[in-house]
């Protein structure tokens, strides 16, 4: 029987591709994300040309009782939820004395609290089933910080820690958890975040790619969207069983610095 994938903000960027990687496995895909409705069909449509079952739930992340729906919803449309990537994430960038409070609480909501809303409904079944996969997509800034980025930081450092607990609880029910720490990617959120950083730092929005996104990843070059994806394929692998409440790092070199 096919595995059924759950991922949460996968109508764009890194959890797009994630989806798309799935499907290409022959995993049945839950999607979830905002968007336009013509731009989410065509991507249902695209996914289900792999063969797999596609479906897609429009949970917003920021309450809890529309994901614990999606993942009913999951578990109802394909029989139950073996792979659970939390993927969905915004960012807001501002020195901490101006931080729009609202803009705080929507990014630990979303980074943060909506993983562990996932998580509460999808354990009981993948501990049912003795096997699961959840993987969440943290950040090299679950690891180092850097500054104006607050609530992004303090999130991404926070689903580090749930990674460990969750993994410690789960170790005996063939349940596995880990997080991916993406260095800087181009998708969406990063483009959106440039026009920002080069009017808190006064430089421009060339120098903001260059001087401060790739000067921290030694490589100087983005991470692609599929880098991400194979590797999120990969722990969600038989062959990947014993690794668990760990970290896999794809940033270019940044956080070994
Ligand atoms: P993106 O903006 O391209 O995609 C974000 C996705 O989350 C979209 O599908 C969006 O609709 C969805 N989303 C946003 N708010 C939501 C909400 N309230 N409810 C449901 N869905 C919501 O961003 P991305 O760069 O692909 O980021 C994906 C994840 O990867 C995030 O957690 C981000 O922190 C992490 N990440 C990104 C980078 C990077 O450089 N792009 C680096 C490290 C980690």
């Amino acid at each position: 029987m096919a595995r059924t994938a759950v991922i949460t903000g996968s109508t764009s960027g890194i959890g797009l591709a994630i989806a798309t990687a799935f499907a290409k496995s022959g995993a049945n895909v839950m999607l979830n994300g905002f968007g336009p409705e013509a731009e989410i069909a065509a991507i249902i449509e695209r996914l289900k040309g792999f063969g797999a079952g596609v479906a897609y739930h429009a949970a917003d992340m920021t309450k809890p009782a529309e994901i614990a729906d999606l993942v009913e919803t999951a578990a109802k449309t394909f029989g139950t939820v073996d792979v659970l990537v939390n993927n969905a994430g915004i960012q807001h960038v501002e020195k901490i004395e101006d931080f729009p409070i609202e803009k705080w609480d929507q990014i630990i909501a979303i980074n943060l609290s909506s993983s562990f809303h996932t998580m509460r409904a999808a354990i009981p079944l993948m501990k049912a089933k003795k096997h699961g996969r959840i993987i969440n997509i943290a950040s090299a800034h679950g690891l180092v910080a850097s500054p104006f980025k607050a609530a992004y930081v303090a999130a991404k450092h926070g689903i580090m820690g749930l990674t460990k607990t969750a993994a410690l609880e789960l170790a005996e029910f063939g349940v596995t958890v880990n997080a991916i720490c993406p260095g800087y990617v181009l998708t969406p959120l990063v483009e959106k975040q440039i026009p920002d950083t080069a009017r808190t730092r006064g430089i421009t929005e060339e120098q903001v790619k260059s001087d401060v996104m790739l000067k921290f990843q030694p490589t100087k070059e983005f991470v692609s969207v599929e880098e991400v994806a194979a590797t999120a394929l990969f722990l969600a692998s038989d062959e990947a069983r014993s690794i668990t409440g760990t970290h896999v790092s794809i940033d270019g070199g940044w956080t070994a610095q």
